[in-house]
């Protein structure tokens, strides 16, 4: 709800912490409040959990760091903020982890205040605790650490501007997890050994902690430094100094194999998919984007008339199907009625449920053949086998000669059965827009795997939003889209033995579980 204030609509902040990126660590406030935002200022860290959750007409503005661009000043950012409220839109300002910690999100709070713009703080769960806690690390622990301190590494120890008392924690037993670290770790292990840590305490540095490609450098105090520096530790990391940092207790990946593992899942129909169902269930965070979606050719309506005279029956290989010849029957100034004596042949359990909706019957392919081999007799099946000829001849008639004619679209018809197909192109492929929030991610490096069900898919997403992200795994279904991805300039990394939804998701599991398998020895 709006606040209306003197007849004028009035805006609003809210400061919401996103979590430490993985999606489901968003708060349910969090996730209510982006998705009824006019706008989402975002920073980079943050910046995956926005497709879940933000409406799609949304401003998007993006604040932080990136491989493509500049971080905003603080300056800029507090502007924005109370501009976009006071032209009365309701302003999410979704900060990594939770805004208070480390964010400079009371700076921004503030700035609202002084311009008296009204904001509310939605708190988030911090990397500092999250990240540890996902690779298996509890920050406290009875018998090894009682205590805690989150400091930040930005300035180096002595700095005449750091507040950080490192004399102090080098003393305490404290554990000490330090963000924004990774540029000062040998400052920092020098100040804490000099403080009196021992050389043998405990570091565990989680790089891109709770996604796939999460690295835990586990060392102590003496070698920090150099074992950084030949693992090559990047930003963002939390570094953990204490005796819980040897620890390994319940790290998050081993529940699901795909937990942390962000999935473009590109589709051809407007409907949410199997394959993200079953990559979901396998833990990934599965997004999914219409790359492509069918529409009848122009000439199909008039195709389709002149098919049907003669056929004994219409094969449909999807609910699209069912819809694309009920729209181009009305379209040629005609409607159902035209099928009347047609056999209506589902391909698939879900076409027959869209034809039973339409009050129309339907038989399946599986009946077909069965009329054929035991000429069961009753119903459109028997009829349609007894039209081609291949039952004994039913009721003391003699069967028509010659295989019945099956009207058919895209369905995969089983060889050698006693009925010709006669083609007929219902439904074509047509390519949708690109999604400026996908290309933004991938853009940006936020997805780790995408996966194609179809060489439709494969096509369809090169010409969307290729080049693809050279470090993006890519999955192909089978062969045909293995075919499909390479002609589009794209490397497949995973295919499954053998076609499917499950095994192409067996596969990607397999594909993450192996090369995390590696990252660890
Ligand atoms: N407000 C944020 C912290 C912002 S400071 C929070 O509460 O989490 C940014 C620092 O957070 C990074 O330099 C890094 O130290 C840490 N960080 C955030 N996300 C991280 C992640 N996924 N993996 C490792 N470190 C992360």
């Amino acid at each position: 709800m709006h606040a209306v204030t003197d007849g004028q609509i009035a805006g609003e902040v809210w400061l919401v912490g996103a979590g430490p990126g993985d999606p489901g660590l968003l708060t349910v406030r969090g996730r209510e409040l982006l998705a009824t935002a006019d706008v989402v200022v975002v920073d980079r860290l943050a910046a995956a959990v926005l497709l879940d959750a933000a409406p799609p007409d949304a401003e998007i503005i993006h604040v932080g760091k990136s491989p493509t661009a500049r971080s905003w000043a603080q300056e800029k950012i507090n502007a924005v903020l109370v501009d976009r409220a006071r032209a009365g839109a309701r302003v999410v300002r979704l900060k990594g982890g939770d805004p208070y910690v480390l964010g400079r999100g009371g700076e921004e709070a503030q700035a609202c205040a002084e311009a008296g713009v009204a904001c509310t703080v939605v708190p988030g769960i911090t990397s500092a605790l999250a990240v540890p806690a996902l690779a298996g690390i509890p920050v406290t622990h009875r018998d090894l650490a009682q205590e805690l301190a989150v400091v930040s590494g930005h300035l180096p120890p002595g700095h005449p501007d750091s507040t950080v008392d490192w004399a102090g924690l080098a003393a305490s037993r404290a554990t000490i997890v330090i963000l924004m670290g990774v540029a000062r770790l040998m400052d920092i292990a020098d100040a804490l050994l000099a403080g009196g840590r021992p050389e043998v305490t405990p570091v565990a540095v989680i790089e891109r902690g709770a996604t796939p490609a999460q690295r835990v450098l586990r060392t102590t105090l003496d070698a920090l430094a150099i074992d950084a520096i030949a693992a090559g530790v990047r930003s963002p990391a939390v570094i953990v100094v204490g005796e819980v940092a040897a620890r390994n207790d319940a790290p998050a990946v081993g529940a699901a194999p795909l937990a942390g593992v962000r999935v473009l899942v590109a589709r051809t129909r407007p409907r949410p998919g199997l394959l993200a169902r079953r990559l979901r269930q396998l833990g990934a965070d599965a997004v999914e984007t219409v790359v492509a979606h069918p529409a009848p050719p122009d000439d199909a309506g008039a195709a389709l008339l002149a098919a049907l005279p003669g056929a004994a029956g219409l094969v449909l290989a999807d609910p699209d199907e069912v819809a694309a010849v009920v729209a181009l029957l009305r379209r040629a100034g005609t409607d159902v009625r035209a099928l009347a004596g047609l056999t209506l042949v589902a391909a698939r359990p879900d076409v027959t449920d869209a034809l039973d909706a339409l009050g129309l019957a339907a038989t399946t392919l599986d009946q077909l053949g069965q009329a054929d081999r035991t000429d069961a007799g009753a119903g459109d099946a028997g009829r349609v086998a007894r039209a081609a000829g291949a039952g004994p001849a039913a009721a003391g008639r003699r069967p028509a000669p010659g295989p019945a004619v099956l009207v058919v679209g895209a369905a995969d018809l089983p060889a050698g059965g006693p009925w010709t197909p006669r083609r007929v192109p219902l439904l074509t492929d047509v390519t949708a827009d690109p999604d400026p929030r996908i290309a933004d991610e991938l853009r940006h490096g936020d997805f780790d795997v995408a996966a194609f069900a179809s060489s439709t898919a494969a096509r369809s997403t090169a010409q969307l939003y290729g080049p693809l992200p050279p470090d993006l795994l890519v999955a192909a279904m089978g062969r045909r889209s293995a075919e499909a991805c390479e002609a589009a300039g794209i490397r497949v990394d995973i295919v499954p033995t053998e076609p499917g939804v499950r095994p192409l998701a067996a596969a990607v599991a397999d594909f993450v579980t192996a090369s995390r398998a590696a990252a660890a020895s």
